[in-house]
Protein backbone atom coordinates (compact mmCIF):
# COMPACT_ATOMS: atom_id res chain seq x y z
CA UNK A 1 0.00 0.00 0.00
CA UNK A 2 1.26 3.33 -1.00
CA UNK A 3 0.05 6.78 -0.02
CA UNK A 4 1.10 9.92 -1.30
CA UNK A 5 0.84 13.13 1.03
CA UNK A 6 0.20 17.03 -0.41
CA UNK A 7 0.61 19.37 2.52
CA UNK A 8 -0.42 22.53 2.85
CA UNK A 9 -0.32 25.01 5.24
CA UNK A 10 -3.33 27.23 5.51
CA UNK A 11 -5.55 24.58 6.97
CA UNK A 12 -3.72 23.46 9.75
CA UNK A 13 -5.21 23.94 13.12
CA UNK A 14 -3.99 27.93 15.14
CA UNK A 15 -3.02 28.76 11.53
CA UNK A 16 -5.80 31.79 10.52
CA UNK A 17 -3.26 34.45 8.68
CA UNK A 18 -0.95 34.98 5.58
CA UNK A 19 1.70 36.29 8.05
CA UNK A 20 1.75 32.87 9.92
CA UNK A 21 2.63 31.27 6.52
CA UNK A 22 4.85 33.78 5.16
CA UNK A 23 8.59 32.44 5.77
CA UNK A 24 9.89 36.20 6.55
CA UNK A 25 7.41 36.63 9.59
CA UNK A 26 8.64 35.54 12.77
CA UNK A 27 5.54 33.64 13.87
CA UNK A 28 6.50 31.32 10.38
CA UNK A 29 8.63 29.15 12.57
CA UNK A 30 6.20 27.80 15.05
CA UNK A 31 4.05 27.03 12.22
CA UNK A 32 6.22 24.41 10.13
CA UNK A 33 6.21 22.55 13.56
CA UNK A 34 2.43 23.00 13.39
CA UNK A 35 2.37 21.60 10.09
CA UNK A 36 4.95 18.93 10.00
CA UNK A 37 2.90 17.32 13.25
CA UNK A 38 -0.06 17.22 11.23
CA UNK A 39 1.95 15.64 8.46
CA UNK A 40 3.08 13.40 10.66
CA UNK A 41 -0.43 12.10 12.63
CA UNK A 42 -1.04 11.44 9.25
CA UNK A 43 1.58 8.87 8.59
CA UNK A 44 1.24 7.47 12.19
CA UNK A 45 -2.20 6.28 10.69
CA UNK A 46 -1.33 5.21 7.59
CA UNK A 47 1.73 2.98 8.74
CA UNK A 48 -1.00 1.65 11.72
CA UNK A 49 -3.58 0.95 8.96
CA UNK A 50 -0.46 -1.05 6.87
CA UNK A 51 0.57 1.59 4.49
CA UNK A 52 4.54 0.52 3.64
CA UNK A 53 5.70 3.74 1.72
CA UNK A 54 4.46 7.33 1.82
CA UNK A 55 5.54 10.56 -0.07
CA UNK A 56 4.84 13.71 1.47
CA UNK A 57 4.75 16.44 -1.07
CA UNK A 58 5.46 19.94 0.31
CA UNK A 59 2.74 21.92 -1.06
CA UNK A 60 2.66 25.32 0.11
CA UNK A 61 4.75 28.69 -1.74
CA UNK A 62 7.92 27.98 -2.20
CA UNK A 63 7.27 24.04 -0.85
CA UNK A 64 10.40 24.34 0.96
CA UNK A 65 8.59 24.18 4.31
CA UNK A 66 8.49 20.91 6.13
CA UNK A 67 11.61 20.50 8.80
CA UNK A 68 13.24 17.12 6.90
CA UNK A 69 14.37 16.29 10.63
CA UNK A 70 10.94 16.40 12.40
CA UNK A 71 8.94 14.38 9.53
CA UNK A 72 8.69 10.88 10.36
CA UNK A 73 11.90 8.42 8.62
CA UNK A 74 9.23 6.29 7.42
CA UNK A 75 7.72 8.62 4.66
CA UNK A 76 9.69 10.28 1.79
CA UNK A 77 10.02 14.16 1.79
CA UNK A 78 9.36 15.99 -2.11
CA UNK A 79 10.62 19.06 -1.29
CA UNK A 80 10.82 22.27 -3.37
CA UNK A 81 9.57 24.39 -6.46
CA UNK A 82 8.79 24.23 -9.63
CA UNK A 83 7.20 21.10 -9.96
CA UNK A 84 4.71 20.50 -13.17
CA UNK A 85 2.08 19.20 -10.93
CA UNK A 86 2.94 21.81 -8.51
CA UNK A 87 0.73 20.62 -5.35
CA UNK A 88 0.70 16.73 -6.09
CA UNK A 89 3.84 16.00 -8.38
CA UNK A 90 4.71 12.72 -7.60
CA UNK A 91 1.11 11.11 -7.77
CA UNK A 92 2.08 10.01 -11.54
CA UNK A 93 4.21 7.38 -10.66
CA UNK A 94 1.24 5.46 -8.57
CA UNK A 95 -0.05 5.59 -5.71
CA UNK A 96 -3.24 3.68 -3.83
CA UNK A 97 -4.58 6.79 -1.89
CA UNK A 98 -3.77 10.62 -1.69
CA UNK A 99 -4.05 12.28 1.29
CA UNK A 100 -4.92 16.21 1.50
CA UNK A 101 -3.65 17.87 4.81
CA UNK A 102 -3.93 21.51 5.45
CA UNK A 103 -5.97 22.55 2.46
CA UNK A 104 -7.96 25.70 2.43
CA UNK A 105 -11.12 27.14 0.71
CA UNK A 106 -11.31 28.21 -2.32
CA UNK A 107 -11.57 31.98 -3.58
CA UNK A 108 -14.24 33.73 -2.66
CA UNK A 109 -15.34 31.16 -0.04
CA UNK A 110 -17.52 32.57 2.87
CA UNK A 111 -15.89 31.80 6.15
CA UNK A 112 -12.39 30.14 5.50
CA UNK A 113 -9.11 30.92 6.42
CA UNK A 114 -6.98 32.30 3.91
CA UNK A 115 -9.39 31.33 1.22
CA UNK A 116 -7.58 31.24 -2.56
CA UNK A 117 -7.17 29.14 -5.32
CA UNK A 118 -3.29 29.13 -6.33
CA UNK A 119 -2.72 32.81 -6.32
CA UNK A 120 -4.57 35.08 -3.98
CA UNK A 121 -2.80 38.13 -6.06
CA UNK A 122 -4.35 36.83 -9.41
CA UNK A 123 -7.06 34.74 -9.47
CA UNK A 124 -11.08 35.79 -8.93
CA UNK A 125 -12.47 32.42 -10.10
CA UNK A 126 -11.51 29.31 -11.57
CA UNK A 127 -13.43 26.58 -12.95
CA UNK A 128 -12.57 23.02 -14.88
CA UNK A 129 -15.87 21.75 -17.50
CA UNK A 130 -18.01 24.40 -15.89
CA UNK A 131 -17.66 23.53 -12.63
CA UNK A 132 -16.22 25.85 -10.17
CA UNK A 133 -13.15 24.54 -8.67
CA UNK A 134 -11.27 24.90 -5.31
CA UNK A 135 -7.09 23.71 -5.01
CA UNK A 136 -9.04 20.41 -3.72
CA UNK A 137 -10.83 20.10 -6.56
CA UNK A 138 -7.80 20.68 -9.17
CA UNK A 139 -5.62 18.29 -7.28
CA UNK A 140 -8.30 15.47 -6.77
CA UNK A 141 -8.56 15.69 -11.15
CA UNK A 142 -5.15 15.27 -11.62
CA UNK A 143 -4.87 12.74 -9.08
CA UNK A 144 -7.61 11.23 -10.37
CA UNK A 145 -6.11 11.26 -13.73
CA UNK A 146 -3.53 9.14 -12.65
CA UNK A 147 -6.06 6.14 -10.68
CA UNK A 148 -5.78 7.87 -7.12
CA UNK A 149 -8.52 8.66 -4.89
CA UNK A 150 -8.51 11.13 -2.36
CA UNK A 151 -9.34 9.23 0.64
CA UNK A 152 -8.35 12.02 3.22
CA UNK A 153 -8.76 15.59 3.66
CA UNK A 154 -8.10 18.08 6.24
CA UNK A 155 -8.49 22.28 6.84
CA UNK A 156 -11.15 24.42 7.97
CA UNK A 157 -14.91 23.37 8.02
CA UNK A 158 -15.77 25.28 4.47
CA UNK A 159 -12.49 23.69 3.28
CA UNK A 160 -13.99 19.79 4.21
CA UNK A 161 -17.57 20.65 3.76
CA UNK A 162 -16.43 21.68 -0.31
CA UNK A 163 -14.39 18.58 -0.02
CA UNK A 164 -17.46 16.23 0.80
CA UNK A 165 -19.50 17.77 -2.01
CA UNK A 166 -16.87 17.34 -4.87
CA UNK A 167 -15.93 13.78 -3.84
CA UNK A 168 -18.73 12.05 -1.82
CA UNK A 169 -16.71 10.10 0.02
CA UNK A 170 -13.74 11.38 1.56
CA UNK A 171 -12.61 11.15 5.33
CA UNK A 172 -12.44 14.30 6.59
CA UNK A 173 -10.86 16.45 9.49
CA UNK A 174 -12.16 20.29 10.44
CA UNK A 175 -9.25 21.88 12.33
CA UNK A 176 -10.98 24.92 12.89
CA UNK A 177 -13.99 26.90 11.91
CA UNK A 178 -13.26 30.33 10.49
CA UNK A 179 -15.11 33.49 11.48
CA UNK A 180 -13.49 35.31 9.02
CA UNK A 181 -10.76 35.45 6.49
CA UNK A 182 -8.24 35.65 9.16
CA UNK A 183 -9.81 34.36 12.51
CA UNK A 184 -10.92 30.90 13.75
CA UNK A 185 -12.08 29.16 16.67
CA UNK A 186 -8.79 26.57 16.51
CA UNK A 187 -9.62 23.02 17.92
CA UNK A 188 -6.44 22.01 19.87
CA UNK A 189 -3.83 20.37 17.88
CA UNK A 190 -3.60 17.34 19.85
CA UNK A 191 -7.40 16.92 19.43
CA UNK A 192 -6.99 17.24 15.42
CA UNK A 193 -3.70 15.49 14.67
CA UNK A 194 -5.84 12.28 16.82
CA UNK A 195 -8.00 12.94 14.95
CA UNK A 196 -6.24 12.71 11.59
CA UNK A 197 -4.47 9.41 13.04
CA UNK A 198 -7.65 7.55 13.19
CA UNK A 199 -9.14 8.68 9.87
CA UNK A 200 -5.84 8.22 8.02
CA UNK A 201 -5.83 4.64 9.66
CA UNK A 202 -9.10 4.03 8.56
CA UNK A 203 -8.62 5.21 5.12
CA UNK A 204 -5.87 2.76 4.37
CA UNK A 205 -7.91 0.14 6.12
CA UNK A 206 -10.85 1.20 4.06
CA UNK A 207 -9.08 1.85 0.79
CA UNK A 208 -11.06 -0.01 -1.34
CA UNK A 209 -13.73 1.92 -0.81
CA UNK A 210 -12.24 5.42 -2.31
CA UNK A 211 -12.98 6.01 -6.01
CA UNK A 212 -10.63 8.60 -8.51
CA UNK A 213 -12.25 11.83 -9.19
CA UNK A 214 -12.34 11.95 -12.98
CA UNK A 215 -13.28 14.59 -15.46
CA UNK A 216 -14.09 13.83 -18.66
CA UNK A 217 -11.96 15.11 -21.14
CA UNK A 218 -11.48 17.69 -22.54
CA UNK A 219 -10.74 19.23 -20.12
CA UNK A 220 -11.94 23.44 -20.20
CA UNK A 221 -10.14 25.86 -17.55
CA UNK A 222 -12.17 29.39 -17.73
CA UNK A 223 -10.28 31.49 -14.97
CA UNK A 224 -10.94 35.48 -14.10
CA UNK A 225 -8.23 37.10 -13.01
CA UNK A 226 -8.20 39.55 -10.53
CA UNK A 227 -7.11 42.64 -13.11
CA UNK A 228 -7.35 42.95 -16.60
CA UNK A 229 -3.37 43.64 -16.86
CA UNK A 230 -3.01 39.87 -15.09
CA UNK A 231 -4.75 38.12 -18.56
CA UNK A 232 -3.00 40.84 -20.89
CA UNK A 233 0.17 38.36 -19.70
CA UNK A 234 -1.42 35.13 -19.35
CA UNK A 235 -3.04 35.10 -23.37
CA UNK A 236 0.40 35.23 -23.89
CA UNK A 237 0.44 31.15 -23.70
CA UNK A 238 -0.76 29.75 -27.22
CA UNK A 239 -3.93 28.25 -26.97
CA UNK A 240 -5.71 30.89 -24.78
CA UNK A 241 -8.85 32.29 -25.67
CA UNK A 242 -9.71 35.82 -24.24
CA UNK A 243 -13.33 35.79 -23.50
CA UNK A 244 -13.45 39.55 -21.84
CA UNK A 245 -11.32 41.87 -19.76
CA UNK A 246 -10.67 39.79 -17.25
CA UNK A 247 -11.39 36.17 -18.35
CA UNK A 248 -9.53 33.62 -20.36
CA UNK A 249 -10.35 29.85 -21.67
CA UNK A 250 -7.78 26.75 -22.51
CA UNK A 251 -8.98 23.48 -23.48
CA UNK A 252 -6.38 20.45 -23.02
CA UNK A 253 -6.90 16.95 -24.24
CA UNK A 254 -6.53 16.04 -20.55
CA UNK A 255 -6.03 16.96 -16.79
CA UNK A 256 -2.17 17.00 -17.39
CA UNK A 257 -2.18 19.36 -19.97
CA UNK A 258 -5.06 21.31 -19.38
CA UNK A 259 -3.29 22.18 -15.47
CA UNK A 260 0.22 22.46 -17.69
CA UNK A 261 -2.15 25.97 -19.02
CA UNK A 262 -3.07 26.52 -15.21
CA UNK A 263 0.32 26.72 -14.33
CA UNK A 264 1.93 28.71 -17.03
CA UNK A 265 -0.73 31.58 -16.60
CA UNK A 266 -0.31 31.97 -13.11
CA UNK A 267 3.64 32.42 -13.74
CA UNK A 268 2.93 34.57 -16.42
CA UNK A 269 1.03 37.28 -14.46
CA UNK A 270 3.56 37.56 -12.17
CA UNK A 271 5.30 39.58 -14.38
CA UNK A 272 2.49 42.57 -13.71
CA UNK A 273 0.46 44.06 -11.09
ZN1 LIG B 1 -0.62 27.25 0.92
Amino acid sequence: MKVYISADMEGISGIVSWEQVTDSHPEYARSVILMVREVNAAIDGALLGGTDEILVNDSHASMRNLPIEELNPRASLLSGNTKPLSMVQGVESGFDLAFFLGYHGAVGSNQAICDHSYSSSSVFSVSLNGQAMSETGINAALCGFYGVPVALVSGDEATVAQARVLLTDVETVAAKRAVGRFAAICRHPLLVREEIRQKARRAVEEAVRFRPYCLTPPIKLEIVFSQSSKADFAELLPGSQRLDGRRLFFQGENMPETFRALQAFLLLTRATN
